[in-house]
């Protein structure tokens, strides 16, 4: 199942639910992906949130809403700044954002501590009181993630941009 975030031509944003992409561009093809508002057929791809899930809020310096940082805000933020050109990003938000997530990234190191393979142990004593509250980050298996969310316990895939590991570790 693939979500799509998709805005028609007169900027209603809405959501897609297909099985694919593939299914997305052959109901795109034959017309029948409609906006639920005004019913326009001219629909175009969002940028996606996942992408900019990434507590961004300090790094938008256009955004007029900085005062209110939670990550909702964060991610839509960004996203209406490029509402008309949803297929490609151009070039200089491209690089904005790879900052974006770099700063994201450098804020995880800074403020986390390095827990290693221990990260699920980890995560899981200080959910339960054992370990000082605290942030951690460190490797998982995608099992243990699986598990340590079941458990209540919040954990964030992040993966770390290459040039970041490198400036801080
Ligand atoms: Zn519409």
């Amino acid at each position: 199942m693939k979500v799509l975030d998709l805005l028609c031509d007169a900027d209603h944003r809405f959501e897609g639910w297909f099985a694919s992409e593939e299914d997305f561009q052959s109901q795109m093809e034959r017309a029948l992906v409609q906006c639920p508002m005004c019913g326009s057929g001219d629909i175009r791809k969002g940028l996606s949130a996942p992408r900019l899930n990434l507590r961004a809020s300090s790094a938008a310096p256009t955004s007029a809403r900085q005062g209110k940082a939670n990550e909702e805000e964060a991610a839509q933020a960004p996203r209406q700044d490029v509402s008309n050109r949803p297929q490609t990003l151009p070039a200089e938000l491209q690089s904005q954002l790879q900052d974006a997530w770099l700063r994201a990234a450098r804020h995880v190191i800074a403020n986390t501590e390095n827990v290693g393979e221990r990260f699920a142990q980890e995560a899981r004593r200080i959910h339960y009181g054992d370990a000082p509250e605290r942030g951690i980050r460190g490797q998982a298996s995608a099992e243990e993630t699986a598990e340590l969310l079941e458990e209540g316990i919040d954990v964030m895939p992040f993966v770390l941009p290459e040039s970041a590991k490198e400036t801080l570790q």
